[in-house]
């Protein structure tokens, strides 16, 4: 028992989900005392997919946590998808324990690991004899625990008027993106400000409620134009923040202007016809917030002075000569 108090002490001081559902499982595998224990982290794929990436191995005598690499593409459509195997799907969609039996016969129990808003892991725990109810009574205890743990970290990372991640957690996630930079060839981090059009005159002809509406839907169309991957954010009142952790330079492009096209082509209730103007960067080795910030802020200025409703890259702006880098302008003002 005091074991377990010592766990759930650990557990609900961590803060970063990669360190919560591997000290959960450790926790789980010291007091279940199981055969085996695997913890999976849910993701989803490109295609949107949800699959199952092991992610620590915990059984008689070794312990593994499995390095968090970057999978390649390839590679991650290849993990199990949670919809071909029956009980992981029950476990993830109804969110509960679940047991049944494993392939050569030992009992098999599903824990899943979950905030108020998503399932992040499921663990798998192998045992040869059935769980006792005390023991089945402690893992519920402690997962019970933990989703209130998560859910309160859920909710200082989002916003809350459209449940995208809030400003607060870009500024903590910006160098988890610069890690990937050169990890993939001809790929890259990318980082795009999303601003919308003429926002005040929407408020202004339609009032505040109609504006937090516009600001919903657009959530929620960003939401359906990403992959699982993306990062989105609401940075402040009208401006939001895109992050992809590796494409091409054509790929982002076309996944910055498809959501300029979806948002321009969408209904909006009562307000009508809303645009928005992007300006977007890659993420560069040892890039700081405020740089990548400035980049594609200069960039979205630049699309807001050449008519809005439009995706303009740094990179590409810089390179046509229709902007000059902050870097140039500096050594011509000395001059
Ligand atoms: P531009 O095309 O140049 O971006 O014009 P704009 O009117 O969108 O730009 P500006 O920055 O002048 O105005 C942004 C407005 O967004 C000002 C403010 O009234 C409104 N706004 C900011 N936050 C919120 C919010 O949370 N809800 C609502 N309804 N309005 C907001
Ligand atoms: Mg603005
Ligand atoms: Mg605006």
């Amino acid at each position: 028992m005091d074991k377990i108090i010592d766990y759930v002490a650990d557990v609900t001081g961590e803060r970063d989900r990669d360190a919560i559902d591997l000290a959960v499982a450790q926790a789980l595998f010291e007091c279940l005392d199981p055969d085996a224990l695997t913890l999976f982290r849910l993701f989803e794929d490109d295609a949107r997919e949800r699959r199952l990436m092991p992610r620590a191995v915990f059984g008689a005598g070794y312990q593994s946590p499995l390095a968090t690499v970057q999978l390649n593409r390839n590679l991650r459509e290849t993990l199990p998808r949670v919809v071909d195997d029956p009980l992981v799907e029950r476990c993830v969609n109804q969110q509960a324990a679940v047991r049944g039996s494993a392939a050569d016969g030992r009992h098999r129990a599903l824990f899943p690991l979950a905030s108020d808003r998503e399932v992040i892991a499921v663990m798998e725990v192998l045992t040869r004899d059935s769980m006792s109810p005390r023991e089945q009574r402690m893992a519920l205890g402690v997962l019970r625990i933990l989703r209130n743990h998560l859910a309160i970290l859920d909710y200082s990372e989002h916003d809350t008027l459209t449940g995208l991640l809030n400003r607060k957690t870009f500024d903590g996630r910006f160098n988890k993106l610069v890690t990937r930079v050169s990890r993939a060839e001809g790929e890259a981090p990318w980082f795009a400000i999303a601003d919308i059009d003429r926002f005040k005159s929407i408020n202004d002809n339609f009032g505040h409620l109609f504006g937090d509406e516009v600001l919903l839907l657009l959530a929620r169309l960003m939401r359906e134009n990403f992959r699982g991957g993306d990062k989105l954010y609401r940075f402040g009142g009208e401006e939001f923040i895109v992050t992809l952790d590796r494409a091409t330079a054509d790929a982002a492009e076309s996944a910055f202007e498809r959501l300029r096209h979806r948002v321009e082509a969408h209904a909006f209730p009562q307000v009508g016809r809303v645009t928005i103007s992007l300006g977007f960067t890659t993420v560069l080795p040892g890039d700081l917030p405020a740089n990548a910030i400035e980049r594609a802020d200069t960039a979205l200025y630049y699309a807001k002075e050449n008519g809005r409703n439009r995706v303009c890259g740094y990179e590409h702006l810089v390179s046509q000569g229709l902007i000059v880098p902050k870097t140039a302008r500096a050594e011509m003002e000395l001059f």
